[in-house]
């Protein structure tokens, strides 16, 4: 109980900081239960972890808020932003050295995320992750202030957001009826046949490049009524935007008018993100992905002879492997990876393209003759991957017309406006006679299962003995790039990875992976992404956790991009 912790606390007062380890252990603190899970080895060291569990008749949270999986992590997430000011506000007063009296758990951005901070259990009970620096003077443990930290601070953060008063539930009934009406437009996507559904109102630029914030004065989008379709949503009721359909859609423009942004709030919109973003019901088929360049990308055993015939050096490209790759069979290969990640559509931008993928014209294509260039551009297969594939593509393309008579839809964006020019550039290619892009012969996707085989995944023994002291050191650095054992991934231009603590969870993920022998070349990357999230679906944030028990610090990446991260894999041990 609260009483054992803080005799406990009393005996190891003025001790060597160690003396900590004692603490671990759960608490009857009265209401909640609080967990010290992991202790820290010293003050300077990363800090403790710690979780509280908050039974369903103290937390008080109706029912309705966490019945549908959409509706708890809107409620999970709500639970996360409060508890994280309410520990900001208190963490300052215990002073010390190092990360003495720190009090903090996961502070999510404008995506609505499952984390492993909160977890709100089917009967409504709350687990809360958190992380606190143990107070020390020096390396000595200072008892008086953890007694104050744990036993007064924990419990006012707990009892400020996690127990149900008429504040607590205004906020989460409208995060939750938001998360409804998300879901209801991402219901309609399919219904209605759409790639996406972006909101008349809808504010997309952000305020800087770096910035996840709205722009201020931004022009709201608009949609144009031919492209408008009106989705009666549960609480916001009936809610016009522009409906994005299958198949091929153009985004033209000159420059600076906007493309981007479109592009940008698309690729965005696979997540939802909290009421004020702008983009809250900017909604696109969560398996959407961006596709682009990333030169100097590795590539492992990839069939992209889609697009790249006989490579110069005889190398075949039914089976690609490089680790160097150019912008062309870079962006080949995203293409056949996002079709083996279960992507219902492709999104292109041609600022981060390649252009030799994407086009060619007659022009290169008199001088140099087929047999010479190895490429077939995008433009000349996008229309099958479409009618035979089934995976719908937007694509801006500013600069080449190559892309008009493969276009099911061409959207204009004109000083931030969009405007159907669909009839428009049909009558303007048939006045003109242009010639129609041809489409590429031989259309056939990759049978072939592939196999992930990783190198270089070795325990770190220490000590010198093996056994359950070898641990796979995993290292996370941002939205940059994760290590796990003796290798990484650059994660940089995997672009709908959001949020940092996704890619811990994909470090997570490969580390548990590597670690049930599941990287071994026995296996596709689609049976490792099913039993990962098999995993995680059966037993909660523990399953991807070294220990068996969970921390704070992870969200849950999208399939996609445990797919992509299985593809960069570089062994550099
Ligand atoms: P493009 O891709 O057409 O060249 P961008 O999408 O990069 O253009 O947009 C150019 C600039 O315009 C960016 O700085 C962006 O923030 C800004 N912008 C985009 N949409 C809007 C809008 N609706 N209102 C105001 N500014 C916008
Ligand atoms: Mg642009």
């Amino acid at each position: 109980t609260d009483r054992d912790l803080a005799r406990q606390l009393a005996s190891i007062e003025r001790r060597g900081y160690p003396a900590y380890k004692s603490l671990r252990g759960s608490y009857d603190m009265g209401g909640f239960t609080l967990s010290i899970d992991h202790v820290q080895g010293d003050p300077f060291a990363a800090p403790s972890q710690l979780s509280v569990v908050v039974p369903a008749r103290t937390a008080g949270f109706p029912r309705p808020l966490f019945d549908a999986p959409h509706r708890k992590v809107a409620l999970e997430d709500v639970l996360i932003r409060r508890f994280a000011q309410a520990a900001s506000r208190v963490s300052f007063k215990v002073g010390g050295s190092g990360k003495s009296g720190l009090l903090a758990t996961s502070r999510p951005g404008p995506e609505v995320l499952a984390r492993s901070a909160c977890e709100v259990s089917r009967d409504g009970l709350i687990t809360l992750r958190f992380e606190a620096g143990l107070p020390a003077h020096g390396r000595t443990v200072d008892a008086r202030a953890c007694e104050r930290m744990l036993l007064d601070l924990v419990p006012r953060c707990v009892d400020e957001a996690l127990v149900c008063d008429d504040r607590a539930l205004a906020v989460a009934q409208r995060a939750v009826d938001l998360a409804d009406d998300q879901q209801a437009v991402r219901d309609e996507l399919g219904r209605l046949g759409l790639v996406a559904f972006v909101a008349d109102g809808s504010v997309l630029p952000r305020a800087t490049g770096v910035s996840a914030k709205p722009l201020k004065g931004a022009r709201p989008f608009a949609s144009p009524a031919s492209m408008r379709v009106t989705i009666d949503l549960p609480h916001r009721g009936p809610t016009s935007g522009m409906g994005i359909a299958r198949g091929i859609t153009l985004i033209v423009g000159g420059g600076y008018h906007g493309k981007s942004t479109l592009l940008r709030a698309l690729q965005d919109g696979v997540y939802n993100h909290v009421a004020g973003d702008g983009r809250e019901l900017v909604i696109t088929d969560a398996t959407a992905v961006k596709l682009r360049a990333e030169d100097g990308r590795p590539v492992h055993d990839a069939d992209i002879s889609l697009f790249i015939g006989d490579l110069p050096d005889g190398r075949d490209t039914h089976r690609f492997s490089t680790e160097d790759a150019s912008g062309s069979t870079s962006q080949a290969a995203g293409v056949i990876e996002a079709l083996e990640a279960g992507a219902r559509a492709l999104l292109v931008d041609e600022d981060t393209s390649a252009t030799n993928f994407m086009v060619r014209d007659a022009l290169m294509e008199a001088v140099v003759s087929g047999e010479h260039e190895p490429i077939t551009p995008f433009v000349e297969r996008v229309r099958d991957l479409w009618e035979q594939a089934g995976v719908s593509c937007v694509i801006v393309a500013g600069s080449s017309g190559a892309f008009f008579s493969v276009a099911d839809a061409v959207i204009q964006m004109d000083r931030y406006e969009a405007h159907d020019i669909t009839e428009r550039v049909r009558r303007v290619c048939a006045d003109l006679q242009a010639p129609q892009t041809p489409r590429a012969v031989g259309f056939a996707l990759p049978q072939r299962e592939r196999r992930v085989r990783i190198f270089g995944i070795k325990p770190q023994v220490r000590g010198g003995r093996r056994g359950s002291d070898a641990r796979i050191k995993v290292r996370v650095r941002g939205l940059d790039e994760f290590s796990v054992g003796g290798g990484s991934v650059d994660v940089r231009l995997v672009e709908q990875l959001v949020d940092e603590e996704q890619t811990s969870a994909l470090a997570q993920c490969v580390r548990c992976a590597a670690a049930r022998g599941l990287l071994d070349g026995a296996h596709t990357a689609g049976d490792i992404v099913a039993t990962l999230y098999a995993m995680i679906d059966e037993r909660g944030w523990s399953a991807w956790s070294e220990h068996g028990d969970a921390s704070c610090g992870l969200a849950l990446p999208r399939p996609q991009e445990l797919f992509a991260a299985l593809n960069r894999w570089r062994a550099t041990g």
